[in-house]
């Protein structure tokens, strides 16, 4: 813009202290391609400021979108963290977590609520009312039923 707007000071320095007709009517074309230079460079300028605002308007709306999927993030993550690592046992048919070793409900698994049940002598008591029996240590009343003769 300085070189152009210089170019058009000094054709018009030119203009005033030249008497000289050839050398103004020589002026003349000269004087009209950098006045359209000018016109071309004040039109690229407006791009470029056009350019910057839209790239201003994209980085504003990337910046909106990292933030809610931060949010959602850190939402599955808690979500995650809540879920406990366990994986069903079919032998004791309840889920089990060998991190912690607690013991987890299948019918509440399944509606997606994960509190561990708690251990009894012979098996597991889940706060649904639902009670699972540790094969691998039966109550004696279930050993009753099994020692029973089968006629
Ligand atoms: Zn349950």
């Amino acid at each position: 813009m300085g070189a152009i707007k210089d170019a058009v000071d000094l054709i018009t320095q030119l203009k005033t202290s030249v008497s000289d007709r050839k050398i103004l009517a020589a002026l003349v074309p000269i004087e009209q391609h950098v006045l359209e230079a000018q016109k071309e460079n004040f039109a690229l300028q407006q791009e470029t400021s056009d350019l910057q605002r839209s790239r201003s308007d994209e980085v504003d709306t990337l910046k909106a979108e990292t933030l809610e999927l931060k949010r959602q993030l850190s939402e599955l993550q808690a979500k995650q963290n809540a879920q406990p690592d366990a994986e069903f046992n079919p032998k004791l048919g309840v889920y089990v977590e060998s991190s912690t070793g607690f013991h987890y409900c299948p019918s509440c698994r399944h509606d997606g609520k994960w509190s561990p049940m708690q251990t009894r002598q012979h098996g597991w008591q889940c706060s649904c009312g639902k009670f699972f029996e540790n094969p691998e240590n039966p109550s004696p009343e279930i050993l009753r039923q099994q020692a029973k003769p089968n006629w």
